[in-house]
């Protein structure tokens, strides 16, 4: 089984997204502040590289089937220590731009929390602050999106180490196997068109049915549809029942390599799109305020 000796998922994401602005001439305070972010999550991911996970297979194989995420905060082997600086670097820089980050104008006067495993935990079971850490006034929504920036590069890892160690079609749910977030891109893939939906949060990739939503499951045609930009490159998904979107790439229209995490970025405008249309992103995630351009 392939499995890569390091970590380099953001580090490759960050060196697309730098030609991308090369070649486009790309230049904006959102676009200063999306490469700061990513050299941070660069710099930690290569430092955590790829674990070993010390799951066996009949556990885990208990796992995809009981639809328990493969990632327990306390079974891994984060350092708590260096993941609570890497939220306190992510916490400064949301501050310093705070003009275009709504929600982060008075992060510099906050108590911070320490980053635990506990938190950690809670954070990706989706309760978002625990009682001991309540003395922050911190707003969950800011304080899930710093979790959520802080935890990325530390669970891309695992995403690496788990992959290709899960049965595809016996998950089909429409949250992360090893992480539990939702998606925030899609592709069809190469060979059959089959829809793979790409974690928000770990970089896993898992497959999931095209007809199907997967933020609340809605499986009636007339409430399902998707709309194709003009190259047929990129599709959107809508669902009229909980309003969410989600994008996609047809990879079955290219010929070369691409990288998700990077069109998952580059694609901002269908994004605006979407959202003016009068659909919400199911990410968790600061990308949502429509003003916002790359
Ligand atoms: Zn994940
Ligand atoms: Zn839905």
């Amino acid at each position: 089984m392939y499995k890569p000796e390091v970590n380099d998922t953001t580090t490759k994401i960050l060196k697309g997204l730098e030609e991308w602005a090369g070649e486009s001439a790309h230049s904006s305070r959102f676009f200063d502040f999306y490469l700061k972010l990513l050299q941070i999550q660069a710099e930690a991911e290569e430092r955590s590289g790829i674990p070993a996970t010390g799951l066996g297979h009949e556990e885990l194989n208990r796992r995809i089937l009981d639809g328990t995420t493969l990632i327990k905060m306390h079974e891994t082997d984060i350092d708590w220590n260096y993941a609570s600086s890497i939220f306190n670097q992510l916490a400064n820089l949301f501050g310093d731009y705070s003009d275009i980050l709504p929600g982060f104008t008075s992060i510099s006067d906050v108590a911070l929390p320490a980053i635990t495993a506990e938190i950690a935990q809670s954070w990706l079971e989706g309760n978002i602050i625990p009682s001991d850490t309540e003395k922050t006034v911190l707003e969950p929504q800011a304080l899930a999106t710093l979790m959520h920036h802080t935890l990325r590069p530390f669970l891309t890892g695992y995403g690496l180490a788990f992959k290709e160690r899960f049965n595809q079609h016996s998950w089909r749910r429409g949250h992360c196997p090893v992480c539990g977030s939702v998606p925030s891109f899609s592709y069809l893939d190469k060979e059959k068109g089959a829809r793979y939906l790409v974690c928000s949060c770990c970089n896993t990739d898992w497959l999931f049915q095209r007809l199907d939503c997967p933020f609340c499951h809605n499986v009636e045609q007339p409430l399902l549809s998707y709309r194709t930009d003009e190259s047929g490159l990129y599709r959107v998904y809508f669902c009229e029942k909980c309003k969410h979107y989600l994008k996609a790439v047809d990879l079955r229209k290219v010929a070369e390599d691409i990288n998700l995490g990077l069109e998952m970025i580059i694609t901002a405008d269908l994004d605006r799109q979407a959202q003016e249309l009068g659909y919400t992103s199911a990410e968790n995630r600061l990308l949502e305020d429509p003003s916002s351009e790359l």
